[in-house]
């Protein structure tokens, strides 16, 4: 059966579009317009040419010589770290602020976690001259400064949430309280796979120009367009959704997904949304969420502040239930361990999220001519304290 979204938002069970009344036009409107807009020339030419020039793309696809001779595969990474503001999520925010625009949108809203997603979020809208406002848990601001006085500098409002835990669920709950508040003039810009219809798929078909430029890539490379694995880490799937993409119905194509296990899966802290989480709603889709028995969300942890998200997209849900995906969950020690073995043997200092990424090559059996693509989702810069405290 070919892996693709219904007419109502699910991959199988899991999507959909559970939302207050207030927003239900607003997720009409999206919902009726974004495949016209995704498919619009006009909107391609300008997404396509700004991708190039001012994100960098396409992204190197670099053959690791040494290693993959410590893995003992063929190992390609995917250098998404390579791109403007040193990650995927300027793919999607690219994306979705031109969405916005053609759309007659004035005010952009965003959600963010580690700031990650609201430094891309608040670049873009520096770019188009765009108001943006950020919500960020006041927890995360605190222990995530640089990214907040990024953003400010691009001229974003970062507004501290004091709601909940106050971290990414609390902030995430604060932005569509505003948007509720403002639902004719606001675009709210979301920052992974998740949420209710049509987010997922969105973010996905902006994100699978990752897929799209590995194939062209490998087809140069290897003389194949198809890997033997794909390899990525999943904080709320739009990194690995977008390096499976073009391959999720390639069944010579095997997919891995590293998530974070945390200090292990059996240790509550952990952010191992597939293996610990159940069938839940949160943020307007039905997939696996870290939950109690009466549906109070537990509190994620990892090392990782880009994979401690208490859900995981709903297409990842499916996949995993499917068997489409093999998920393996990596502790903090064999992140760490992963992140420090690629900078010694590339001279690459990867980001904690795509360091988990890294971290599967170990737990997996390959064969000498297996190809292995792995996506390198960020770059450590942001992670340099966590490094430092474990490593000197
Ligand atoms: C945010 C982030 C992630 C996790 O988000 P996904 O939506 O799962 O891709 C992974 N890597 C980096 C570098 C990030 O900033």
């Amino acid at each position: 059966m070919k892996i693709q979204i219904d007419e109502n938002g699910y991959y199988g069970r899991y999507g959909g579009a559970f939302i207050p009344e207030i927003l239900h036009r607003n997720f009409e409107e999206l919902s009726s317009r974004y495949l016209d807009i995704l498919e619009d020339s006009d909107f391609q030419k300008e997404f396509r040419q700004m991708l190039h020039d001012y994100v960098g793309r396409p992204t190197p696809l670099y053959y690791a010589s040494r290693l993959s001779e410590a893995v003992n595969a063929r190992i390609y990474l995917k250098r998404e770290d390579l791109n403007h503001t040193g990650a995927h999520k300027i793919n999607n925010a690219l994306g979705q602020i031109l969405m916005a625009r053609k759309m007659g949108k004035k005010r952009i809203l965003a959600e963010t976690g580690a700031g990650q997603h609201g430094v891309a979020t608040a670049t873009v809208a520096a770019l188009f001259n765009m108001e943006c406002i950020v919500y960020m848990g006041e927890t995360d601001v605190e222990r995530q400064q640089l990214n907040v006085q990024k953003m400010k500098m691009l001229g974003a409002k970062v507004v501290p949430v004091k709601s909940g835990n106050r971290t990414l669920k609390d902030a995430t709950n604060e932005a569509f309280r505003d948007w509720c508040n403002h639902p004719d003039d606001t675009f709210y810009i979301i920052g992974s796979a998740v949420g209710a219809k049509p987010y997922p798929d969105l973010v996905a078909r902006l994100q699978s120009v990752i897929s799209e430029e590995i194939k062209k890539q490998l087809m140069e490379k290897e003389g194949r367009d198809c890997p033997d694995y794909l390899i990525a880490c999943v904080g709320g799937g739009s990194n690995a959704a977008g390096t499976f993409y073009h391959y999720l119905n390639d069944e010579r194509v095997r997919l891995i997904e590293a998530e974070a296990a945390g200090q292990g899966i059996d240790t509550g802290k952990t952010a191992a949304t597939i293996h610990c989480g159940t069938e839940g709603i949160l943020h307007g889709s039905r997939s696996l969420v870290m939950q109690t028995d009466d549906g109070q969300i537990i509190e994620p942890y990892s090392i990782s502040a880009g994979l401690d998200y208490p859900g995981i997209g709903p297409l990842h849900a499916h996949l995993s239930e499917i068997g489409r995906t093999q998920v393996l969950a990596i502790t903090d020690d064999e992140a760490l361990k992963a992140a420090y073995e690629l900078t010694r043997l590339e001279g690459i200092i990867p980001a904690m999220e795509s360091a988990h990424a890294l971290a599967a090559l170990h737990k997996l059996k390959f064969l000498p001519e297996d190809i292995v693509v792995l996506t390198v989702s960020g770059r450590g810069d942001k992670d340099m304290p966590s490094f430092i405290a474990h490593f000197s």
